[in-house]
């Protein structure tokens, strides 16, 4: 449980459960990831969606190992990812050209590309869960003009759950402190016996028009007020809709590199392999996430279980 206002997702329920939803925005968890790699502001813009879109879509499902989303792009934009241990620890990275990424940022400010054809031109979005036991992934095409858009779609076609989604950031030249951003969805459940009892298929419809329309009155100045808690705003939206909240999460920038798990990668190679990584008999290993660097020589390599 928290009391923060950022850093946090708050999951709701809306008209006796006829929706469920979640709220959540991140600052901190975003400063770290976007600065440790000292990314550009268009980079950090989709950074920042993808870590909103990745607290949403986790908190959706009931897992006990780790949320990936990974996008893989053609252009200027190669590979982007981002993930969410059950606990909230959260990390990304993105591997791009820098020229042509600031190149397709002013196509995409002029509004001659959209941000997925400028960024990425074409590719995929994908999900992937890890639990103890089974894993789970989902995959979209990036064919929509925002990552917002894409997860739509992936919900309408792959899933058909009716969805609504809103996402505002906000980029530190903007704020004139650091990264913020927030994002709300809604997610139409089946009806059960119950809702079914007490409503018309006529109100259903109905209840499910109003929530998507009172989601996007949202203003982006609600949204992104560190001030304001999240139960205040989802109040503010849904009070007369029957709303009930579940307990928050707080959601912090966390890797899980360790030189455990590095030795471990590095044995997977061939001696032979592991010989030609190495300069002057040592191997140097950078974590992707946090930059982490990690040096082994390959009489150590050579000499672990
Ligand atoms: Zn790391």
């Amino acid at each position: 449980m928290t009391d923060a206002t950022t850093d946090v997702i708050c999951p709701f329920l809306i008209d006796s459960g006829l929706s469920r939803g979640q709220a959540v925005r991140l600052q901190e968890t975003l400063d770290t990831i976007i600065s440790q790699h000292n990314y550009p502001e268009p980079i950090g813009i989709l950074i920042a969606q993808s870590a909103l879109l990745t607290a949403l879509l986790a908190s959706t499902i009931k897992f006990d190992g780790v949320f990936t989303l990974q996008i893989q792009g053609q252009g200027p934009v190669s590979m982007l990812a981002v993930d969410m241990t059950a606990d909230g620890k959260m990390r990304g990275y993105s591997r791009f050209d820098e020229t042509a990424v600031a190149e397709a940022h002013k196509k995409v400010l002029e509004g001659r590309l959209s941000p997925i054809a400028g960024f990425f031109s074409e590719g995929t979005l994908s999900f992937h869960v890890e639990m103890k036991d089974q894993s789970y992934q989902g995959i979209t095409a990036l064919d929509q003009p925002t990552l917002a858009d894409c997860v739509l779609e992936y919900f309408k076609q792959s899933e058909q759950i009716a969805t609504a989604l809103k996402i505002e950031v906000s980029t530190p030249a903007q704020t004139g402190k650091g990264w913020i951003g927030s994002a709300l969805m809604l997610q139409r459940l089946p009806v059960d016996k119950k809702i079914a009892a007490s409503f018309s298929e006529n109100e259903i419809e109905d209840l499910w028009e109003t929530a998507i329309v009172l989601l996007h009155s949202a203003t982006s100045k609600e949204m992104l007020d560190r001030e304001l808690p999240l139960e205040k705003l989802l109040y503010r939206l849904y009070h007369a809709n029957n709303l009930h909240f579940f307990i928050q999460k707080a959601i912090q920038f966390g890797c899980r590199c360790s030189k455990d798990k590095v030795i471990k990668m590095l044995k997977s190679f061939s001696e032979q392999d592991r010989q030609e990584m190495a300069v002057n008999g040592i191997i140097k290993v950078d974590c992707q996430f946090c930059g982490k660097s990690y040096t082994l020589t390959l009489e150590d390599l050579n000499a672990e279980k």
